[in-house]
Parts: C-alpha cells; structure tokens; sequence
C-alpha cells in the first residue's frame, strides 16, 4: 500500500490530521450556493490515486523546442477523448479550497501551476490537494510576466526555485512547467527542460482572470475538444466567476463523453 492508497483508506478526517491539521480547509462553503452545501464533513478525495493519465510511463513531450499547446503533443498518447484542466496562480486560501471541494464534487483531476512564493505560504493546502491527486506544476517563484527578458540568473532562480519549492511541500518533484502569460522563449525552455520539466501551454483560454463574466467563460470552455488544454485561474484576484463557469461546464463537457485527465 502506497502512501496515497494509504491515506484513501483513512478517510479524509484523518488526512486532515496527517496534513497538521486545517480543519477549516474542510469545512469550506461556498458562499451563496446553498442549496449546493453539502452535509457537514469533509468533502470526499476525488478516486484518482495519482495524477497523470500514463501512470507508470513518464509523459514525453514530442518536440522539445515547443511547449505543448495540446494532449496530442504529448506521448504516450492521451486517451482519444481526453481533455485536461489546467488552473494557474494558486494556492489561494480562499478559491483553491472552492476549486477543489467543486473538482472532488465533479471527481475530476486537475494540474495546478502554483507560484513558489504562495506554495511556502499555504503548504497544508497544496499537500491538501496533491494528496487528491491533482497534478501540481510549476509557475515560477514570483510570475514575472517578462521572463524571458529577465537575466540567465534571474530565469534559473525563477524556473527553478519554482520547482523546488514544490517539491519540498508536495515531496514530489513537479514535472510541468507553465512560463507566467504563456511568454515562452528557448531559454526558458531550456531551463526548465534541465530541471527535469515539460513546458505546458494551453489551447482553450476564457480569459477568466480578466473576470470578463461567467457566461463568457462558460461559452468559451464549452468549445473545447477532445485533446484542448484548458486554461483556469484559483489565483489572482475574485475567481468567484470561475467557479461558478466550471459548475456549469464540467458536467455539460463529461455529458458529451471528454474524460478530464491531470497531465
Ligand atoms: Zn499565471
């Protein structure tokens, strides 16, 4: 029995206590959904033991010099109804835990690209929600937007201090990368490939963070296909709409038979 296995068959009450606590993260409700609240308890783990659609067999990105816009760039290849969810710029203290009692809720992984600073700030939630089996990535130490402009220096503490820190609250090393904006250049690509990542960009983006309104970011998800990488936020301001958008669009994309699956 693996340590996840392990926790499964705990409960979630004791992956609280395992965690150190945070019994509030628990007990989060979203506000305004009542007729949405569960019973008191803990939300239930979402099934999936661990992340990644190839468990066992590493994901391989097919052309190194390019980010994967979408599952096809990946291999092995994704199941053929395959979509995955990506949300960017968490933890944060308040939507990460809406995010992921509405991903359990759904029993739907997800792969969370976490910036560095916010990890060492929230560790309870991001062993919260690696121990759900969710994917958690890369996304720099502090999301400068002009990263690829920065030093060799700079780019290296970034890319890597990201990456570490990661691995220090989750105790797994992160195997995706995500540059803040999507603004990719060689060196970048190079820096995260030398720390063992695959740089992952997206297909489908609702431009969520700009809070440009639940029924847009509803429309614009609702055109993914087989293979898109969506892009989410649980960080960066009021993600209120983004949830409210993924309440709608994550039954409405399983009815028409896409699989969500965590990178
Ligand atoms: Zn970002």
């Amino acid at each position: 029995m693996d340590r996840r296995q392990a926790l499964a068959s705990i409960g979630a009450a004791g992956v609280a206590a395992l965690l150190g606590g945070a019994p509030d993260l628990y007990r989060f409700a979203v506000p305004g959904r009542s007729a949405h609240a569960r019973a008191p308890g803990p939300p239930r783990l979402t099934v999936r033991p661990d992340p990644g659609y190839a468990r066992g067999r590493p994901l391989q990105v097919i052309d190194k010099t390019k980010p994967v816009h979408n599952l096809h760039d990946l291999a092995p290849a994704a199941p053929l109804n395959a979509i995955a969810l990506t949300i960017d710029d968490g933890p944060h203290p308040r939507y990460t835990p809406m995010m992921l009692d509405l991903l359990a809720e759904f029993q739907v992984p997800a792969t969370f690209n976490m910036i560095g600073t916010q990890v060492t700030e929230n560790p309870a939630l991001v062993q919260r929600l690696a121990n759900a089996g969710h994917q958690v990535a890369d996304h720099t130490v502090t999301h400068p937007l002009n990263l690829p402009r920065l030093s060799a220096a700079r780019i290296e503490e970034e890319i890597a201090g990201g990456h570490d820190r990661v691995a220090q609250v989750t105790g797994i090393a992160p195997k995706f990368f995500r540059a803040p904006g999507g603004n990719w250049s060689p060196q970048v690509i190079e820096v995260a490939a030398a720390h063992g990542m695959i740089c992952v960009d997206w297909q489908v983006d609702p431009r969520d963070w700009s809070r440009p309104g639940t029924a847009h970011i509803v429309r614009t998800l609702l055109a993914a296909k087989a293979g898109d990488i969506l892009l989410c936020h649980d960080g960066g301001g009021d993600r209120t709409e983004t949830i409210e958008a993924l309440r709608t669009v994550i039954p409405a994309l399983k009815q028409r038979g896409l699989v969500f699956v965590a990178l």
